[in-house]
């Protein structure tokens, strides 16, 4: 028995009308599954009905899990949080209002009526793809969760995004009727433009309105370029991009259509299977990069690097373009450029920077100093620094880190450790560029520098000018010319460099029985 389905959105029924087809099966008992009550017999039942929702609903819902297995394989469990791994509630109808959500305990969708006209959000397939979307992700990264960062959890929107496009893209019928609309999918298309009837719902609704967020549709297609979201406004209408994670997840959206169009261009046929071929390969791309990204403030680009590195890994490297330029597309560098990105932003205005000088306002160099951990009031050279070609601020703080733990021999002794941050400008606000020093991994890369110091007994213990050392050079050993030094600068025992040595103390190692002879 068939049921009426509306493959994309109710409002998108223009460019790909309702149809009949056969329901989805039921899932397997292997797998996870989702839980629905008040099931009815399949049939053609008008949009409107009750009857009509389940079906629509649970086909949505199925069409989703089913283009994410394409993807990842077979989807056995939900969220570890999830009230169950096995089956999560699905409800089409959970009463009045315009919204969806996944919280965990289950994927509801509602029913409001503005005038003559009632919005079912269970009823468009882009909004109950893009919420089984944060179940998918939730299933294979619960840590996002909890996650404070604007571009986390941005993310986890962005991607339920990607999942809608994902589920419309899976769908022949809907990639042939996009190719005639869009050959290159670089016009504004029923695919890309996602959740049009739930928005219209908003925008007609006299609480919310046409300023409200949500009150236009969400365009993959989008020209919106990524900007640090601590300077973006809170909220704003549809067409302007703030750290409200819905909207500022555009950005991502937007990394990802665009990731899939270049493949699609770049591929020698403009056919449907060869769209479907990019498609897969950027889902596949997305979805792993989605899982080992590194849990960053800056995810949007963590995820974008993750991609190219599983692009490495999966496509010896094909799409690394591709990636890379939809990226750039919408401002996230994702090579080498990353450097010079902002990373956060830092209290004062932007700095002031000549030809050859540069200088912090108070303020900025407080935040700095703050940020990395240092003292308050501890010294911050600054000066101004050409990189990538770009003029840049350079401030240098030195870190004392105690090198005890290496060595017992270098117990009271500290090294001096410069920390460099590249400071620029995000709008009128002072700004980090690239990585901010992290006082751990100073002390990590410090200790590790140190005991290869020791290893090739480079450290001269005895003094800046080792007369020891000169005999010992004097019976023919190679290392006379330590590179560093153990001095007093105050009170303060400072391990120093001496020299850079074209010959290590210990490139040759002598063995043990034949170094006694000596
Ligand atoms: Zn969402």
């Amino acid at each position: 028995m068939a049921i009426n389905f509306i493959p994309n959105d109710p409002l998108a029924r223009n460019a790909l009308p309702m149809r009949q087809q056969a329901p989805r099966p039921d899932r397997g008992t292997t797998l996870a599954r989702f839980g629905m009550a008040g099931a009815v017999a399949p049939g053609l039942y008008p949009p409107g009905t009750a009857e009509f929702l389940f079906w629509q609903c649970r086909e949505a819902a199925l069409a989703a899990v089913d283009t994410w297995e394409i993807l990842q394989g077979p989807l056995r469990q939900w969220s570890p949080y999830a009230i169950s791994r096995k089956r999560l509630p699905l409800h089409p109808n959970d009463g009045d209002d315009l919204n969806a959500y996944y919280d965990r305990q289950s994927v509801s969708f509602f029913a409001h009526t503005t005038g003559a006209k009632t919005t079912f959000s269970g009823a468009s397939t882009d909004v109950v793809a893009h919420e089984c979307g944060h179940a998918l992700l939730d299933s294979i990264r619960p840590d996002l969760w909890d996650s404070p960062f604007v571009e986390v959890a941005a993310l986890h929107e962005a991607f339920g995004d990607c999942m809608a496009l994902l589920t419309a893209f899976a769908d022949p019928p809907t990639r042939r009727a996009l190719l005639a609309v869009s050959p290159d999918l670089a016009t504004s298309n029923f695919v890309e433009a996602t959740a049009e009837d739930l928005s219209d719902g908003v925008r007609r609704d006299p609480r919310l309105g046409p300023r409200h967020p949500a009150a236009a549709p969400r365009h993959a297609l989008n020209s919106f370029r990524w900007r640090l979201p601590t300077t973006l406004p809170a909220s704003g209408p549809p067409p302007v991009l703030t750290s409200e994670i819905h909207s500022f997840g555009r950005v991502f959206g937007g990394c990802f259509y665009d990731t899939v169009r270049n493949i699609f261009t770049s591929s020698s046929a403009r056919t449907e299977a060869a769209l479907w071929a990019a498609v897969r390969t950027a889902g596949k791309l997305l979805i792993r990069g989605a899982r080992e990204a590194p849990l960053r403030p800056r995810f949007f680009q963590s995820v974008g690097r993750a991609m190219v590195l599983a692009d490495r890994t999966l496509n010896a490297g094909a799409n690394r373009q591709a990636i890379g330029d939809a990226f750039s597309r919408h401002a996230i560098a994702l090579g080498s450029a990353a450097m010079l990105a902002p990373t956060a932003s830092l209290a004062g205005p932007a700095p002031r920077l000549g030809a050859r000088r540069a200088s912090l306002s108070t303020a900025t160099r407080g935040d700095l100093l703050r940020r990395i951990g240092a003292r308050p009031g501890a010294r911050l050279s600054v000066r101004a620094g050409k990189v990538g070609g770009s003029t840049v601020v350079s401030a240098v703080h030195y870190r004392e880190v105690p090198l005890q733990s290496v060595s017992r021999r270098l117990k009271g002794v500290v090294a001096v450790v410069p920390e460099s941050t590249l400071v620029g400008a995000a709008g009128t606000r002072a700004a980090v560029l690239g990585a901010l020093p992290e006082a751990t991994s100073t002390a990590d890369e410090v200790h590790a520098f140190v005991e290869m110091l020791m290893e090739h007994d480079d450290i001269a213990f005895e003094g800046a000018a080792p007369a020891a050392r000169r005999a010992v050079a004097g019976r023919g050993r190679t290392r006379d010319l330590p590179t560093h030094a153990i001095r007093l600068m105050g009170r303060k025992k400072v391990l120093s460099r001496l020299r850079f040595a074209s010959c290590p103390g210990r490139l040759v190692r002598y063995p043990a029985g034949l170094a006694m002879e000596w």
